[in-house]
C-alpha cells in the first residue's frame, strides 16, 4: 500500500485519507518503518472502504450538473429545464430552471439558496433567540464548505447557504448550536449543557446531521 509518512510531534500514529484519496500516515517521531507497516495492515479495510466512498462521491459529482436533481430543505426536488427570464421556480416536486450552461445554473441558484438562508434563517434565529432570551448582533450568510455555522466574539451568528440542503430539524440544530455560543464561546461541558437545556434531544440530531452529510454528497455545490 502506497502511503505518505509525516513525522510529528505526537503520541499516536493516526491514517488520514486525504481528498484525493491519498493515504498519510502521522506518526510520532521515531516510529520505526514496520510498526507504521503492521499498523497500516491492521486498518487496511477500512482504508479501502474509505477510499471507495471518494471515489463513488467523486463519480456522483454532480447531480446539478446531470441536471436532475436538486437537494433544497431535505427534499429532492427534479429538475425541469426552460424556465424563462433566468429565474427559479417551486413547482411541487419539481423546480424550474431556465436552460443555461451549469456554471450559470450553479450562480443562479447558489444566489437563490443565500437568499432564501437569509429568510429562512432570521425566522428561525429570532425564534430560538425570543425563546431562549439570547440576544444575537446579526446574520450572515456566506459560502463555507467546512463548517455549517459561527459565531463570532461579538455575537455575530455566521452561516454557509449549503445550510438549506439540510432538513428543517437539522437547520434548527445548527441555530440553537451557534446561539449557544454566545453565552458560551467554546465547546466546553458547559457549552453542551447550555445547548441541552435549549434543545433536549440534540444529541439524536447531531447524530441525523452526521448521516444526512453522508449521502448528501451529490447534491452539493
Ligand atoms: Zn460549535
Amino acid at each position: 500500500m502506497e502511503y505518505i509518512l509525516v513525522y510529528k510531534n505526537r503520541k499516536t500514529v493516526a491514517i488520514h485519507i486525504q481528498k484525493n484519496g491519498e493515504v498519510e500516515v502521522r506518526a510520532p517521531r521515531h516510529t520505526p518503518v514496520p510498526l507504521i507497516e503492521e499498523f497500516l495492515n491492521e486498518k487496511r479495510e477500512w482504508i479501502l472502504k474509505t477510499q471507495k466512498r471518494i471515489t463513488e462521491q467523486k463519480e456522483n459529482h454532480n447531480k446539478l450538473m446531470d441536471a436532475n436533481e436538486v437537494l433544497f430543505l431535505g427534499s429532492l426536488y427534479s429538475i425541469s429545464l426552460g424556465e424563462e427570464n433566468n429565474v427559479i421556480k417551486f413547482c411541487k416536486n419539481r423546480i424550474n430552471l431556465p436552460d443555461i450552461d451549469f456554471e450559470e445554473k450553479k450562480r443562479l441558484l447558489i444566489r437563490f439558496y443565500k437568499k432564501e438562508a437569509v429568510r429562512y434563517l432570521k425566522e428561525r434565529l429570532e425564534l430560538y433567540s425570543g425563546l431562549a432570551n439570547i440576544p444575537y448582533k446579526q446574520i450572515k450568510i456566506n459560502s463555507a464548505t467546512t463548517r455549517w455555522g459561527s459565531c463570532s466574539s461579538q455575537n455575530g451568528i455566521n452561516f454557509s447557504y449549503r445550510i438549506m440542503f439540510l432538513p428543517s430539524v437539522l437547520i434548527d440544530y445548527i441555530v440553537v448550536h451557534e446561539l449557544s455560543h454566545i453565552i458560551e464561546h467554546n465547546h466546553s461541558e458547559a457549552f453542551w449543557r447550555v445547548l441541552e437545556s435549549l434543545m433536549p434531544d440534540y444529541k439524536q440530531r447531531q447524530h441525523q446531521l452526521k448521516e444526512f452529510t453522508k449521502t448528501m454528497f451529490p447534491y452539493v455545490f
